[in-house]
């Protein structure tokens, strides 16, 4: 029988400075302690990921950036490399979210740079994939998904040692308070599931993990993590708040 342990992860965005983040941080501490059986991630600004990483370090919690440069190290004013990720205390990294598409010109070959590197250097990519609500009402929904995935995890190897997550974070459905309806996510995580398995074989799209992100609150969380291919959450807004984003991973 497959088993894929949930992952719940907060995307912080440009919110809390080191001071705020250590406090949260410290709160959702002792708020988690309880937890077995959840994998826990936390992705703060560049700024508090190594002072945050002292807080969690004896905790149930991983820690994550928000964006990731694929060079190791150089002339690039501004960027931040997988092993400077790695020093800070990083497991994960989250590529590919819909605001770096939106804002900062991220692309699908923007994104598969980043996601090798990331898996090459020894990091978890959270690959961030989703339709905007035009292309959801043009039944375009399907050919974005495909084109993000198979662009995005292109010549990408993965086994035992090299892993990824993908996370489904319709547009729509991002800091709108709109949640995807139960079928829509079903439906699209098991056609992401399909597509692992046609790109890298059975064994990897079983022991795949597929987030999906969109407004999820405490009072949505548990019949979104009731679907079968449905392995967590990438949450943003209600991950700000260490009691509602303990709720959460409390599903
Ligand atoms: C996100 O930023 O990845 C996200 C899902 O945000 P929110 O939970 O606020 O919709």
């Amino acid at each position: 029988m497959e088993y894929r342990i949930p992952l719940i992860a907060g995307n912080w965005k440009m919110y809390k400075t080191c001071n705020e983040a250590v406090d949260a941080a410290s709160r959702l501490v002792k708020l988690v302690s309880d937890i077995d059986g959840v994998d826990i991630m936390i992705a703060p600004p560049f700024t508090s990921l190594a002072v945050v990483s002292e807080v969690i370090r004896d905790s149930r919690i991983d820690l994550g950036a928000q964006n990731i440069f694929w060079e190791k190290e150089g002339a690039f004013t501004g960027e931040i490399s997988p092993p400077m990720l790695i020093s800070s205390g990083c497991q994960y990294v989250i590529i590919g979210h819909s605001e770096r598409r939106q804002y900062f010109g991220e692309t699908d070959e923007t994104v598969n740079k980043r996601i090798k590197a990331a898996s090459t250097s020894g990091l978890i990519p959270i690959l961030c994939v989703g339709e905007t609500e035009t292309q959801r009402d043009d039944k375009k929904t399907f050919s974005v998904l495909d084109k993000q995935v198979k662009k995005g995890l292109e010549s990408l190897i993965l086994d035992e040692h090299h892993s990824i997550v993908i996370a489904y974070e319709p547009v729509w459905a991002i800091g709108t308070g709109k949640t995807a309806t139960q079928d829509q996510v079903q439906e699209v995580h098991s056609f992401l599931r399909d597509m692992l398995e046609n790109n890298f074989g059975n064994m990897i799209a079983k022991a795949t993990r597929i987030l999906y992100g969109g407004s999820v609150k405490p009072d949505n969380v548990s019949e979104l993590m009731a679907l079968p291919d449905v392995d967590g959450a990438l949450v943003g807004g209600a991950s700000l708040q260490p009691e509602s984003f303990s709720k959460i991973i409390h599903f």
